[in-house]
């Protein structure tokens, strides 16, 4: 029986001694991907707008991963000095296939950047920079580049009774990852807050009347192997993706 095809948007890096470049993604998105029973096929940053489209039309899900911050013109604001890694035809790619899979009702995945852009594509605005701009006792994010793992546990999370993030989690607390320095600010009109940390900060989004648009902060990607309630996130989202295939 054919698998669901999930996007996984990719972004440019140029190696740093040849110049040359490359498309690259954190890989632990796709091996999820694969063992929640899906396909994963890597959607290149600099496709043109055509392709985009029919790439897209052939898709049963979006994933759309974490990575450097958006370009805050793309939310009506100046640059401040932290901004790191932008790159526009990302924003451009993952902006387009947000709006399209909100507007089609295809299942729309968005880990760490992801709910960002999610909440960016859907008209809401981002802080950025939680450091020097929101006062918090709790970490964010672990040393990058550094000695601590990326599944490093951070903080907890409290998550709304009745979401779509507690029924597939199974619970509404969890502790979690955290490699955000940027946060959700003026969150979208369509998009219900699911889950927060203990200061406040969101970390997960979704639209109840979508058959799966949702979104977390954290990185359950790297939690996978020890968590299963993380499994069970890219399981439901590959399984929406099945519905769909199916029509
Ligand atoms: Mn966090």
């Amino acid at each position: 029986m054919p698998k669901p095809l999930i996007g996984i948007t990719a972004y440019t890096r140029h190696w740093p001694t040849t110049g040359w470049r490359y498309d690259v993604c954190y890989g632990e998105n796709a091996t999820a991907i694969e063992q929640a029973g899906g396909l994963p096929v890597l959607i290149p940053s600099q496709t043109s707008a055509d392709n985009l489209r029919q790439l897209y039309e052939r898709l049963d899900g979006v994933l759309l991963p974490g990575g450097g911050d958006i370009n805050p013109a793309q939310y009506g604001t100046q640059p401040d000095a932290t901004l790191y890694s932008v790159d526009d035809s990302r924003d451009r790619v993952e902006l387009a296939m947000a709006r399209w899979a909100v507007a089609d009702d295809v299942p729309v995945f968005g880990i760490c950047r992801g709910i960002q852009v999610m909440n960016v594509a859907l008209g809401g605005t981002l802080v950025q920079d939680i450091p020097s701009q929101v006062e918090t006792s709790l970490r964010h994010s672990i040393a990058v580049p550094g000695d601590e793992a990326r599944s490093t546990l951070l903080h907890d999370v409290q998550i709304e009774q009745g979401s779509r993030l507690a029924q597939i989690m199974g619970s509404t607390t969890v502790t979690v990852n955290s490699i955000h320095h940027q946060t959700i600010g003026e969150v979208a009109p369509a998009l219900a807050i699911t889950a927060r940390a203990p200061d406040g900060l969101i970390e997960g989004v979704e639209m109840p009347d979508k058959h799966f648009v949702l979104a977390v902060q954290w990185h359950p990607e790297d939690l996978v192997a020890t968590d299963e309630r993380m499994q069970n996130l890219f399981k439901a989202f590959v399984e929406a993706a099945r519905a769909r295939m199916r029509g």
